[in-house]
């Protein structure tokens, strides 16, 4: 079975809204910044582009949760791999997330990072798939809404291949 790439967001569409998003969250966080936590893997090509356009002063943490093994199917089983180095007591927390699916990952994380008592708590996602929630979920700034397909690229995997792709693609299977 051959497997072929079909581009839905370029790498200058990319750069552009993330670029957006920056100048959204630079200006909402001027007077307090934020501890910026990314959920690895698949945002870290998000953050390093989403913190290089930010025009405040930031901190970087990352947490590392499974949900989904080596499968494209949502196991609704969230746990935490990694957590964080440091208490985000009294901080401006600002979750960094690749894509919102079923919500289960960011609900669960969510709840676990508001029991620790932050000052303020929001996520921003790069892509977000609305139709495929499990549980509500809305995500404070978000990049993309796309349709329910599988993506790779810019940090998202299919089996931990695709993820260095410079623009973010759907993988269809081929007979
Ligand atoms: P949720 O808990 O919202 O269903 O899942 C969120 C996680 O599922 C994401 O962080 C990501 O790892 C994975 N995921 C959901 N949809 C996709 C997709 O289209 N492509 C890839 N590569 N991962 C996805």
């Amino acid at each position: 079975m051959s497997q072929e790439l079909e581009v839905i967001l370029s790498r200058e569409k990319i750069e552009q809204r993330v670029a957006e998003l920056a100048e959204e969250i630079s200006r909402d966080y001027r007077e307090h910044p934020p501890l910026l936590i990314c959920v690895l893997k698949g945002a870290v090509i998000f953050l390093s582009d989403l913190m290089r356009f930010l025009k405040i002063p930031v901190e970087v943490d990352f947490m590392a949760v499974s949900s989904y093994g080596s499968a494209t199917a949502s196991s609704g089983v969230v746990r935490i791999l990694k957590d964080l180095d440091q208490s985000i007591q009294g901080r401006d927390v600002l979750i960094v997330e690749d894509i919102v699916d079923t919500g289960l990952t960011l609900n669960y994380l969510r709840e676990n990072l508001a029991s620790r008592q932050p000052r303020s708590l929001k996520v921003v996602t790069l892509l977000d798939k609305p139709s495929r929630r499990k549980v509500p979920f809305d995500p404070d700034y978000c990049g993309f809404t796309i349709p329910d397909r599988f993506v790779v690229g810019y940090g998202l995997d299919f089996n931990e291949q695709y993820r260095q792709l410079p623009d973010i693609c759907v993988l269809h299977n081929e007979g």
